[in-house]
């Protein structure tokens, strides 16, 4: 079965592209965890964002930032959330989305910072 972004960066896929150059792509994510949701791909396929090369890894990351910027003006959040993905579709693919306090990624933040506080005190052995 061949890699859907793989198709989609060769054109034989449907996707919202938002922009592209010679080594990396934005398109909106279908399953967005809020309006505005981007993905950032490396246009060669390689599924963990540490082995592209350091002109694509500056060209993901120059995008990622720039249209970052655009979604935080958009949709007037406080912060662009970045996460970077490859194993369910093992190809670089980079989260965006933006998000704002008490929103459902915020919630989700929240609520792992609360799990880290209980691991922390059992790894230190506080008890
Ligand atoms: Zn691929």
């Amino acid at each position: 079965m061949p890699c859907v972004f793989c198709e989609i960066v060769a054109g034989r896929a449907p996707a919202h592209i938002i922009e592209q150059d010679d080594l990396a792509l934005c398109i909106l994510d279908i399953n967005p965890f809020a309006e505005g949701h981007c993905l950032i791909l490396s246009k060669r396929h390689v599924p963990w964002w540490h082995d592209l090369t350091d002109d694509e890894i500056g060209t993901v990351f120059r995008m990622a930032k720039g249209v970052a910027n655009r979604l935080r003006d958009v949709y007037s959040s406080e912060f662009v959330c970045l996460y970077a993905r490859g194993r369910r579709i093992p190809h670089t693919h980079i989260f965006l989305v933006p998000t704002t306090k008490g929103d459902a990624l915020d919630g989700f933040f929240n609520e792992l910072e609360k799990f880290l506080a209980v691991a922390a005190k059992k790894i230190r052995r506080d008890d």
